[in-house]
């Protein structure tokens, strides 16, 4: 059963009219916890699986799908299909085209379509005309948490700035 030590009981007992099981009881204090009168905040922002470019958020408290972490910033959807200027994306979002790239590349639909797909929406955002992302991109083996040397912000860094050498 849940630890309910931490719950704070909203009401009050009266002598006489107190729940009389110990179900009612737990069903109370879960309730008292998980107060449904308050709207809770989603964990997640949810994001649209279509989109036109220029409504696409700015910003999101997702976590990055590659990397398992959160992050600040322009999600990075992995686009799937491109119809006049709606794109329809992919399950998950990434903190970067790096990650975006790399959980391409080490899934098990490691297609050139789906690579092709990110290059194309990175060119359409910095309006360049690039053909593939750099192939040193450090995986996420590299990070502290998956048992790695570096940790999370030097290894975002570090494959942010081979984008930037590579394709830019
Ligand atoms: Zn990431």
């Amino acid at each position: 059963m849940e630890d309910l030590s931490d719950a704070i009981p909203n009401f009050v007992f009266f002598r006489g009219v107190y729940p009389k099981s110990e179900e009612e009881i737990t069903r109370a204090l879960l309730e008292s916890k998980f107060n449904v009168n308050k709207p809770r905040k989603p964990l997640y922002d949810k994001l649209p699986k279509e989109f036109v470019l220029e409504d696409w958020p700015r910003t999101t408290n997702n976590r990055c799908y590659y990397d398992g972490s959160p992050f600040k910033g322009v999600p990075v959807p992995i686009p799937m299909k491109k119809k006049g200027k709606v794109i329809r994306r992919e399950e998950g979002v990434c903190c970067s085209f790096a990650c975006a790239y790399l959980s391409i590349i080490t899934s098990d639909k490691n297609t050139w379509a789906r690579k092709e797909n990110l290059m194309n929406l990175y060119n359409t955002i910095h309006k360049c005309n690039y053909h593939t992302f750099p192939n040193q991109l450090q995986k996420k083996e590299k990070i502290n948490y998956f048992g790695g040397q570096v940790d999370l912000i030097r290894w975002r860094a570090e494959n942010e700035l081979l984008i930037q050498n590579e394709i830019e």
